[in-house]
């Protein structure tokens, strides 16, 4: 197997491929041709790679000229305007292809092509495919930064200080979302020495929330329908939110740090902190919104800016992974080549879609748009062909097709 790494394309600093990755791959008699320069955002120049064995190309062509799998960190390689047309037919790609974004016209297009695209983001929740949960690995680097991040952005230490020149309480740390990056973000803050509460409408997160370190904050609102299957939270009714809110308000109020990370399936973010509660925060206080992406938890949040509301300082980073290269990329390639292994039979790669994780990833394959998540499917099921899963898009694109 050929497996193709070109760079990500700026402002992305992460890579899908590390040099000990690439090697224990070449090991088992793979290639792996690597864009030069792909790595050194993350700290790996050409040299790195090459001296595990990789072979070092000049550009993103003459890595897709070979290669039979293409490793992507996002969209296609692409931040803005992913190119649908670089690959060739019968090559594997695999990343974070943004599945709830992609529009129409570039599915149609790769599946015309005869490219295999596969989302590593529609991993299923089941144990066989948790090595290869690039949800999880990146939401765990995104929560570590967050805490990180708030404690920097702080204008106060954050643990206790027991000094000659007097004491000084720790900082309280309120986390909302004890999923991965809250369960993270909670234990940073109290390895740091934090004072850290936290909250989730999931009822069996307190158990979670207190065994890394923090206190559980009950609320007097309750729902029978607070999680699915898969553990994700499910979308309450704007009453349900309304009474969060109300209540919430008074916890953060007391926070020096407020980390949001609350999420539903759908991808739009639950909005729980009013302009109200965060202008309550004592001035020089800091909130963290990491659901900033599908609207933000909180009202004042700005995707990757940064607002002074009324005093207390309001980031919402909405690629924290990318902040911390190194680390985001080892996680993200040793879940690629996990993946990819799935796929490996007698050392052949095959699309196997009677297996579950691909059946669940494909996008497109065989000529044929497999995403069941694309912009139209709600809005035109007579494309779908009886399970679920729409036979070919439409041609009428509309933006989209940012991943992650
Ligand atoms: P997520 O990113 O979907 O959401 C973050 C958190 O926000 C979740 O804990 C969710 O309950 C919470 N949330 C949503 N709406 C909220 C609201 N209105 N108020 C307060 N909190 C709200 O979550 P996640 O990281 O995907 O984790 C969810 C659960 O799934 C966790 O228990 C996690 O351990 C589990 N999980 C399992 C697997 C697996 O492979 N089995 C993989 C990843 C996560």
């Amino acid at each position: 197997m050929i497996v193709g790494v070109p760079a990500a394309r700026e402002p992305e600093t992460r890579v899908a491929m590390t040099p000990a990755v690439a090697e224990d791959l070449i090991e088992v008699d793979h290639e792996v041709h690597v864009e030069s320069g792909a790595g050194e955002g993350a700290g790996w120049d050409d040299v790195a790679y090459r001296e595990a064995g990789c072979e070092i190309r000049d550009d993103r062509e003459s890595v897709l000229a070979d290669a039979e799998v293409v490793f992507e960190v996002t969209a296609l390689g692409a931040v803005d305007d992913p190119d649908p047309t670089q690959y060739r037919e019968g090559q594997v790609v695999v990343g974070m292809l943004g599945p709830f974004g992609i529009d129409d016209a570039t599915q149609k297009t790769l599946a015309e092509g005869g490219v295999t695209a596969l989302a590593i983001e529609l991993v299923p929740r089941i144990s066989r495919a948790q090595s290869m949960d690039a949800n999880s690995s990146q939401a765990n680097v995104a929560g570590y930064k967050a805490a990180v991040q708030a404690a920097e952005q702080l204008d106060r230490m954050v643990p206790m200080q027991m000094t000659a020149a007097g004491t000084v309480q720790p900082a309280e740390v309120f986390v909302i979302g004890a999923g991965v990056a809250g369960l993270q973000a909670i234990s940073t803050a109290d390895r740091l020495g934090a004072s850290v509460s936290a909250y989730d409408i999931r009822p069996e997160a307190a158990e979670e929330i207190t065994s890394v370190g923090a206190e559980f904050v009950e609320l007097d609102v309750h729902t029978d329908d607070a999680s699915d299957e898969e553990g994700h939270a499910v979308e309450q009714d704007e009453e349900f939110y309304r009474k969060q809110r109300d209540q919430l308000g008074e916890v953060v109020a007391e926070s020096d740090a407020l980390i949001t990370t609350a999420a539903v399936a759908s991808g739009e973010a639950p909005r729980l902190v009013t302009d109200e509660a965060i202008a309550a925060m004592d001035d020089g206080s800091v909130v963290i919104d990491l659901a900033a992406d599908g609207g933000g938890n909180c009202d004042p949040t700005r995707p990757d800016q940064r607002v002074d509301h009324e005093g207390v300082t309001v980031l919402g980073p909405t690629n924290l992974p990318a902040t911390v290269p190194r680390t985001a990329s080892q996680l993200y390639a040793n879940n690629l080549v996990n993946f990819i292994e799935n796929m490996l039979e007698d050392g052949e790669l095959t699309v196997d879609t009677d297996d579950e994780i691909v059946d669940a990833t494909l996008l497109t394959h065989d000529g044929t748009v497999r995403n069941p998540h694309r912009d139209d499917s709600e809005a035109d099921d007579s494309e779908s062909n009886g399970d679920g899963q729409p036979e070919e898009a439409d041609d009428d694109a509309t933006d989209g097709g940012e991943s992650a």
